[in-house]
């Protein structure tokens, strides 16, 4: 989604938006199993960087009221990017 690099949907991860009150947040979705207009990212910190600045995330996910929380969704990707140096996040990591 951020950059243009074609990758089998194994090495995406599915993000959602989710309600917060104040406007939305951004969540890692590895189960590819809850709810919700999704979109899907590289497991990689670089492609996210892309996604925020092209203001990708809220187009991809119709968020219209401001900029989405991307915290939860960096910290993730942190997580699972600097362990091994490759991805690691496959829907197997507990909350
Ligand atoms: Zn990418």
């Amino acid at each position: 989604m951020g950059c243009r690099r074609r990758a089998p949907a194994a090495e995406l991860l599915r993000i959602i938006a989710i309600e917060n009150g104040a406007g939305h947040s951004l969540s890692p979705d590895p189960g590819r199993n809850r709810p919700g207009r999704g979109a899907h990212l590289h497991l990689d910190p670089a492609c996210f960087t892309l996604a925020q600045r092209r203001r990708a995330f809220g187009r991809a996910l119709r968020i219209t009221t401001g900029a989405p929380d991307t915290g939860e969704l960096a910290e993730y990707l942190r997580a699972s990017t600097t362990t091994s140096g490759h991805p690691t996040g496959r829907g197997s990591q507990a909350r």
